[in-house]
């Protein structure tokens, strides 16, 4: 298992550092894993020039599986467009060709306290949102600006989905629904949208290939809807780039805290970036007060996806809810009058309970 570590800016280093440990406890029980660091971001601009350098192009390229902490920083506000870390991101997504984007929003009992919503509507909530990352309308041409016949100012974007760009996202849909409650939940917008047209017509001609999957349609703005209103309908949500970057926010907070949802984007062979979906968290950089579990548990994503061992995945997962059921708690979960633990011991608490 060749793994690429991009730790970034931030908090990133810190949150890596304990992931780190669940790979040297692994290492320590016999499991072959091989870990590369290099730079992504504005740490990867500091150090050698660009968010996205040529080295960590090649030890990325390399690896089986990519795990990130985040990128970005006040400091690298003022940098040009194109050395700024996001590019780092965009700049990695694109060279591995990452088109699906796999973001649980999983809460722990424990933590339904922390949700935005009643305890009640989100106690026990475990979905999965898919997310196509390469196309729509954030990609499609013709875009821009001009002049229109009245003289006024134009800025327009084309909406475009080709059918084996549908057909690759909606197959990943069904395949991660096999693995999980085999529901899936495709949303578009079909009502109005000739490519939502096609996106629905493309995922209902693969259903007969998934007979054990229950297929189902939904307009995205019901989706957002129903996501406040009842999120535990849904196992598997399947959607395009907007229509996802959009459910998968808003589904981040039913779960409580950023700081516990890890997310995968993955290519077409299963290789993957694993990452927690929240930044750099610069305000609490280098204090021992960031959560680490989002980034532990997007190394279970890693064991699961990429590696097809979801015995090491669910051990880590059960540690996540030994630790939390011991009463641990970082900063951003913790309830008002609660002790609150450090980054690192987290991590230390969360290998013990690996250990067990
Ligand atoms: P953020 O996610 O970094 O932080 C938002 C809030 O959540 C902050 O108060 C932060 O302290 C808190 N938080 C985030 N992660 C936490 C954790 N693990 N534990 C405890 N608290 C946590 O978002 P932001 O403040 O909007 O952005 C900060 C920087 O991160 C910016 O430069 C932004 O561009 C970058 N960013 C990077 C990524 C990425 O690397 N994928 C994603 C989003 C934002």
């Amino acid at each position: 298992m060749k793994i690429a570590v991009l730790a970034g800016d931030g908090i990133g280093p810190e949150i890596v550092a304990e992931a780190i440990k669940i790979f040297d406890v692994l290492r320590a029980e016999g499991e072959t894993i091989e870990i590369e660091r290099a730079h992504l971001g504005g740490a990867a601009h500091d150090a050698e020039g660009h968010p996205y350098p040529p080295s960590t192009q090649r030890i990325a390229g390399a690896a089986d599986a990519v795990l990130l902490g985040a990128v970005g920083g006040p400091q690298y506000d003022s940098l040009p467009r194109a050395m700024r870390p996001e590019q780092g991101i965009l700049g990695i997504r694109k060279d591995l060709q990452l088109f699906a984007n796999l973001r649980p929003a999983l809460l722990y009992p424990e933590l339904a306290g922390a949700s935005s919503l009643k305890p009640e509507i989100v106690a026990g909530l475990d979905l999965m949102i898919i997310r196509e990352l390469t196309g729509d309308i954030y990609f499609g041409q013709p875009r821009g600006r001009r002049t229109n016949a009245q003289g006024d100012d134009e800025g327009f974007d084309t909406m475009l989905y080709a059918r084996p760009e549908i057909e690759r996202i909606a197959r990943v849909g069904f395949a991660t629904a096999m693995k999980r409650g085999r529901k899936l939940c495709s949303v578009d917008k079909a009502n109005v949208l000739d490519t939502s047209i096609l996106w629905r017509e493309v995922v209902t001609g693969l259903a007969h290939e998934y007979p054990e999957v229950q297929l189902s349609h939904m307009y995205v703005d019901n989706a957002a809807m129903q996501l406040v209103r009842a999120p535990k309908q849904f196992d598997v949500i399947v959607t395009g780039n907007i229509f996802g970057d959009i459910l998968s926010d808003e589904a981040s907070m039913l779960a409580g805290s950023i700081g516990m949802l890890p997310s995968a984007s993955l290519d077409a062979r299963g290789k993957g970036l694993y990452e927690p979906i929240h930044g750099s968290a610069p305000d609490i950089a280098g204090t021992n007060k960031a959560n680490p579990l989002a980034t532990v548990l997007s190394v279970g994503m890693m064991f699961r996806y990429t590696f097809g061992r979801a015995d090491l995945a669910a051990r880590i997962e059960a540690a996540v809810r030994r630790v939390l059921a011991a009463g641990l708690r970082t900063g951003d979960i913790a309830a008002p009058g609660e002790a609150v633990t450090g980054t690192r011991e987290m991590g230390d608490a969360l290998v013990a309970a690996l250990r067990k």
